[in-house]
């Protein structure tokens, strides 16, 4: 696994433990806060979804399928997220879990 990825990995986690922190933990890649968390769902089950994490400054981020979305997590359907203004949808380049060389 790429040593980047991990660190978003663990940021995840932390943001899941306490997602107030999600607007002030600095970025990962960046270092500056501006993180943002998306959970995409289906419309006739919100609680299962996939989850996009990102960066709103540096537009990277990663994400996972099938995660359970939690009762606070920010959903949208892929309706909704085609409604979404451009500066709300997420626009960001997906960090690999592993890179060529692992
Ligand atoms: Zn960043």
């Amino acid at each position: 696994m790429s040593e980047i990825y991990e660190k978003w990995l663990r940021e995840y986690g932390r943001v899941f433990n306490d997602p107030r922190s999600l607007r002030t933990r600095p970025c990962p890649s960046c270092g500056r806060p501006g993180l943002r968390l998306l959970f995409n769902v289906h419309r006739t089950d919100r609680s299962v979804g996939w989850a996009e994490f990102w960066c709103d400054n540096c537009r990277k981020g990663i994400f996972f399928s099938r995660v359970s979305v939690p009762d606070w997590g920010e959903s949208v359907t892929t309706e909704e997220k085609r409604a979404l203004s451009s500066g709300e949808a997420p626009e960001y380049e997906t960090i690999p879990p592993t890179t060529y060389s692992d």
